[in-house]
């Protein structure tokens, strides 16, 4: 995988419509997946070659992997860089989702590694989440901050039909997969105090928490991108005051890891060319929503 081409141009315009984002590029990918803690190369990609987009945002995480899985055309992009060299309040979100419009992408499986709220959801298990919280602080949260003002809605911030597939292949290849959660996402990168934890946990009664969905998942929506979250579960956050070895955390992270890769690749497979009209309104979410 050592062919490298070079995409995009430093000088397009960061405004934009849904009429003129992105800049047109001969479509590469159709379905994308973003890999977080634990997932650097998903090993599933055929004919893979790596690409180098640049964007009116600076440059994505990393270079972008592009080929194909079962003759789906399909992008891969680390979130954090090969290595784990980004942490989460440094992503540069914008031009991590800006390079993926531009490829063409219309589904974004995005995978990430998140502590549990609560007992039953265990180290090990898989969520689906339907729901966030947005704790985080200062990260760059929209592409509309000049020229046009929008609103996008956040109400059902998922794609319901992406999840309808992850959920459903998950119990299918015999995991345990919770088709419900609400993901708080906080600044990091530190982790929450106890106190924090309870808070999050018994008053905001969220279930799952991790660093980077905000705002990756409102920018997907605003490229009206299909955006579902399949998380992993490797410890119980601080709450549960029940210490964990690094050791136990990077072999559920391992373990997870292969459960996450065998159903993005069913998921892959049966995904239809389309999103369905009327299973979710991802890619119409600027028709209400510009001012
Ligand atoms: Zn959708």
């Amino acid at each position: 995988m050592n062919l490298l081409f070079l995409l995009g141009d430093t000088t397009m315009s960061a405004h934009y419509d849904s009429t003129t984002f992105p800049p047109s590029v001969k479509a590469k990918a159709e379905i994308a997946i973003i890999g977080g803690s634990g997932l650097y190369d998903p090993g599933i990609i055929e004919k893979p070659i790596e690409l180098k987009v640049y964007t009116p945002y600076g440059q994505p995480s990393d270079n972008i992997i592009v080929g194909e899985i079962e003759g789906r055309k399909v992008a891969f992009l680390p979130r954090h860089g090969r290595g784990h060299r980004i942490p989460p309040h440094k992503i540069n979100y914008r031009a991590n989702i800006w390079a993926l419009k531009s490829l063409g992408v219309k589904w974004i499986i995005a995978v990430s590694a998140v502590g549990s709220l609560r007992e039953d959801y265990k180290p090990g298990d898989l969520v689906v989440p339907d729901q966030f919280i947005d704790m985080t602080k200062k990260r760059e949260y929209t592409f509309f901050d000049e020229g046009v003002v929008a609103h996008v809605s956040m109400a059902d911030p998922f794609c319901e039909e992406l999840r309808e597939y992850l959920i459903k292949i998950g119990k299918e290849l015999g995991y345990t997969i919770h088709d419900r959660g609400t993901y708080v996402c906080i600044e990091g990168p530190r982790f929450s105090t106890k106190a924090e934890s309870r808070l999050w946990r018994d008053v905001f009664k969220a279930d799952i928490i991790g660093m980077t969905l905000v705002p990756e998942v409102n920018l997907a929506c605003e490229a009206q991108i299909c955006y579902a979250t399949l998380a992993m579960v490797t410890d119980y956050d601080v709450w549960a005051e029940r210490p964990v070895t690094a050791e136990e955390v990077a072999r559920v992270m391992a373990e997870n890891t292969e459960k996450a890769k065998r159903i993005i690749y069913e998921v892959i497979r049966r995904l239809p060319l389309e999103p369905s009209q009327g299973k979710c309104s991802c890619c119409r979410s600027l028709a209400t929503a510009l001012l």
